[in-house]
């Protein structure tokens, strides 16, 4: 059992949980004005639609797939939310997560710089629950390799059962 402090007992509520828990240490939403500044970082015009797309992968928390962000914004159709995430992509505004599930997963980028990625983590997929978590405070082992072999991207995925998963 995990003894939570007075602070994030209260924001647990009734219903805590080890998921909530998980999503309360993780999550730190942009707001409205840092997602324009990151848009106009990336030369992307921030209009409604690419706002709420970001804000929902901000607020997420956890990289989202198409599918799941189309769940999540009502007013966007499918087409509407792919066309961002390829602008964004194109951008460098999202990291591109591959977690071997039937659909890659977006999360935004919020290194300052373009040409070296300082944001980039591990993520711990969840065989049960399907989710893949951001463990923001692990930054990815660098790994030498051999000269003339030139990343541009890396990926860096364990997989096991979450912590909400392992309570049952
Ligand atoms: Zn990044
Ligand atoms: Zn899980
Ligand atoms: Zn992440």
């Amino acid at each position: 059992m995990i003894h939570f402090s007075q602070k994030v007992r209260e924001r647990l509520s009734g219903s805590a949980s080890i998921f909530s828990f998980f999503y309360y240490i993780c999550v730190n939403p942009m707001e409205r004005k840092e997602i324009e500044n990151l848009m106009q970082a990336h030369g992307i015009r921030p209009t409604a639609n690419r706002i709420s797309i970001a804000l929902a992968l901000s607020r997420a928390g956890r990289p989202m797939s198409l599918g799941e962000l189309e769940d999540n914004l009502d007013t966007i159709d499918k087409s509407g939310i792919s066309r961002a995430l390829t602008l964004f992509r194109g951008s460098h505004m999202v990291h591109v997560i591959e977690d071997g599930s039937d659909s890659v997963r977006y999360e935004l980028c919020l290194s300052e710089s373009e040409h070296h990625d300082s944001d980039e983590h591990v993520h711990f997929y969840c065989e049960k629950c399907g989710k893949t978590f951001c463990l923001n405070d692990i930054s990815i082992p660098s790994v030498a390799l051999p000269s003339g072999w030139t990343p541009t991207s890396t990926n860096y995925m364990i997989k096991g059962v979450c912590p909400a998963c392992s309570q049952d």
